[in-house]
């Protein structure tokens, strides 16, 4: 009866998926331009709880939400243990066994007087009470062994448990959105019969049970299908039982699963410590902008430093982080969870400061919301390169090369976009510069758009040693000589040399580091700069370059053939900063924004209407640098900053919003239309130079 149930459910959830053309978007829906920043409070009910809720009722949520000034909630249903916090009457349930007051019903209640919808926490994928009462729902690895707690996404868990207590959460107690939890980035390949013979079916052969294998990808391609084909049942499910009831499932569609968002979910949605630890709000915010779907980014509001007990962070450090998402028109949902108490209390200064983060962020909702970039850098983050990667699962990927060459970028004051291949290749001519960070695996289309881009005058950087292979010596311009994986190289700018390996150190005392291997290349038709020594002095020069460059058609690439992006993710130093400073600035391309700043300011290009958008974020932070501290706290002040753009006429106003400042700006007529220079004395935490021109 089961098999042939699980054979009914397979069947169900291939088909929901094949209902979908995935090379096309499916409608988002969110709540409205009104609904922009949300408070999310888990708990993740665990067997040890004894006074789960006790302490809420309507009325004290109330007032504290009013506290809080949001617009949207999100509670606790189940967390990772697997235990529901309230009765559900699903045959497959685990209720934890401490219910004193079931928090969704309150919390419902209380968004129902304050008119705001309250959206549902549910673990997903990673339900530890559902693996032990029906072991056979757990994905099986290679050795044939049950992985405890991640379920088989082809299991009976969506038709048996997800999905009916989805229904329940909407019908008995009124939630706006089931938001997913525990997904994407715990889903494991599962080597379990009906996934080994779904296999079978797609690919012809038996899944690999080791990296090496050839078919490792493939592998991990089918797991990530067999994933998203698994949230589109049941956001189906959902869905046809309310239509506008909302699924989001935690990190799809996001930075770490590039390529087309095809999955009919209602927005996307991924939450972030963003501390030292996962600072990448950069990345991920810039990916998010570009899917075509609404979104949001669930800020921590909690951190901790090495050593010590997590706190609520200071406003300040979640003002510069939100500044961050916002800039590119992504919604807030802060996370906040008090400390021990499982009572459900809510700490009245806590939510005091998220109100005032609130106020902050609602302030800009105008400047921010329904915004477009402004086409300036862009690094390619192409799907085919990073799925590539011989990753363990469809979420632990390397991105150091990513936010190495972002940070690159942004550091030197050059607003920089990230897209996949879906987003970019249709316009990538729009982009004055291109960087393409050791994407050596990109796909045939790619190689072609980027050569045709190049020839029809666009910039490109390209780094990394196998990208010779990939884009060919006749097209860079060079002739490969050796790859070296043992060198002593020292790359010159800014009139010093920084050394990419510790050799010359003096033995076991000084840090050992890797080295990144380069590809040494003499120039064909390219022109070499930027001589490499084996040593800190000139003298001790090789017949290679740090970086050559070559005219192909009316545009120029330059290539860097060593991952220095990474190396600048491992150590930002300055000299390897101003090195790519010269490479962006030898190659001259046609940029309409020329900023400069402190390398703590990172600027953001947007435009809405007539307006233009400058935003700039001061992600400087007030301590002493010291290896445990892991964010910021009393940020002092950043500046100048200076702004000049080209228009093609003079600006009907010029201002400087959200922060005063003595901000002076002139327009200079030149050629056809005139430079707008602005001079911004100092940034705080988000400030943003607006320029209207009238249409
Ligand atoms: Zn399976």
């Amino acid at each position: 009866m089961i098999r042939l149930f699980m054979s009914i459910f397979l069947l169900s959830a291939m088909a929901a998926a094949q209902n979908y053309d995935k090379t096309k978007v499916p409608q988002g829906n969110w709540y409205g331009d009104d609904t922009y920043f949300g408070y999310e409070y888990d708990m993740h009910a665990n067997a040890n709880d004894k006074d789960f809720g006790s302490a809420i009722s309507v009325e004290y949520l109330v007032e504290l939400f009013k506290m809080a000034g949001c617009d949207l909630l999100q509670t606790d249903t189940k967390g990772h243990e697997g235990l529901v916090s309230w009765y559900s009457k699903t045959p497959a349930a685990s209720i934890a066994p401490g219910i004193s007051k079931e928090m969704v019903d309150v919390w419902v209640k209380a968004g129902n007087e304050l008119g705001i919808p309250c959206q549902a926490h549910y673990s997903g994928i990673f339900d530890m009470a559902a693996g032990e009462k029906f072991p056979d729902w757990n994905a099986v690895n290679a050795d044939g062994e049950p992985v405890n707690g991640k379920m088989c996404p082809i299991s009976p868990y969506a038709d048996q448990l997800l999905i009916p207590q989805a229904k329940e959460l909407i019908s008995r107690y009124g939630v706006s959105a089931i938001w997913v939890d525990g997904e994407i980035w715990a889903v494991v390949p599962c080597y379990c019969d009906k996934c080994s013979s779904e296999y079978k079916k797609r690919y012809d052969s038996a899944p690999p049970r080791a990296k090496e294998d050839e078919s490792w990808a493939d592998w991990i391609e089918f797991t990530r299908d067999s994933f998203q084909e698994y949230v589109t049942h049941y956001a189906d499910e959902i869905h046809s039982f309310s239509p506008d009831t909302r699924v989001c499932s935690n990190w799809l569609h996001s930075f770490r699963n590039p390529g087309c968002p095809w999955v009919p979910t209602d927005y996307i949605s991924g939450d972030n410590l963003g501390t030292l630890s996962h600072p990448n709000n950069a990345c991920h915010a810039r990916f998010m902008s570009t899917r075509q779907r609404p979104w949001e980014i669930v800020l921590w509001g909690f951190y901790y430093n090495k050593n010590a007990p997590w706190i609520m962070k200071p406003l300040e450090m979640m003002q510069q982080q939100a500044s961050q998402i916002i800039a590119f028109g992504g919604n807030i949902n802060i996370y906040n969870q008090p400390k021990g108490h499982r009572d459900g209390r809510l700490v009245d200064w806590h939510m005091k400061r998220i109100g005032e983060l609130g106020r902050f962020i609602k302030a800009r909702k105008d400047v921010c919301q329904h915004t477009q970039t402004i086409p300036n850098a862009v690094i390619l983050h192409s799907e085919y390169d990073f799925y590539s990667q011989k990753s363990n699962n469809i979420w632990e990927y390397k991105t150091q090369h990513l936010e190495g060459a972002l940070a690159a970028m942004i550091d030197n004051s050059i607003p920089t976009d990230i897209m996949d291949e879906w987003a970019l290749i249709d316009r990538i001519g729009e982009f004055p510069l291109v960087i393409a960070p050791s994407q050596e695996n990109v796909s045939e289309r790619a190689v072609e758009a980027l050569k045709k881009y190049v020839s029809n005058g666009g910039r490109l950087i390209v780094t990394g040693p196998e990208m010779y292979d990939t884009l060919g010596g006749e097209f860079l311009g060079v002739e490969s000589v050796a790859l070296n994986n043992a060198h002593s190289y020292h790359i010159p700018a800014g009139g010093e040399r920084l050394p990419l390996s510790s050799h010359g150190h003096q033995g076991g005392a000084w840090t050992e580091v890797e080295i990144f291997p380069w590809r040494e290349v003499k120039p064909t038709t390219a022109k070499g700069f930027a001589p490499l020594t084996t040593t800190l002095f000139d003298e001790d020069k090789t017949d290679y370059f740090a970086a050559t460059i070559n005219r192909v058609g009316k545009g120029a690439v330059a290539y860097i053939p060593c991952d220095v992006m990474t190396y600048y993710y491992n150590c930002r130093y300055s000299t390897l900063r101003s090195f790519a400073a010269e490479v962006v600035a030898k190659l001259d391309p046609d940029f309409s924004y020329e900023i400069q700043a402190p390398a703590a300011v990172e600027t953001v290009l947007r435009r809405k209407g007539d307006a233009r958008y400058v935003h700039m974020l001061n992600r400087a932070s007030g301590m002493p640098v010291f290896e445990n501290i892991m964010g910021s706290q009393q940020p002092p002040a950043s500046g100048p900053v200076s702004i000049k753009i080209k228009l093609d006429k003079r600006p009907e106003s010029v201002k400087l919003l959200f922060e005063s400042g003595n901000m002076q700006w002139k327009y200079t007529p030149e050629g056809e239309g005139g430079i707008l220079s602005a001079l911004i004395p100092s940034v705080h935490i988000h400030s943003v130079l607006e320029i209207k021109q009238g249409i």
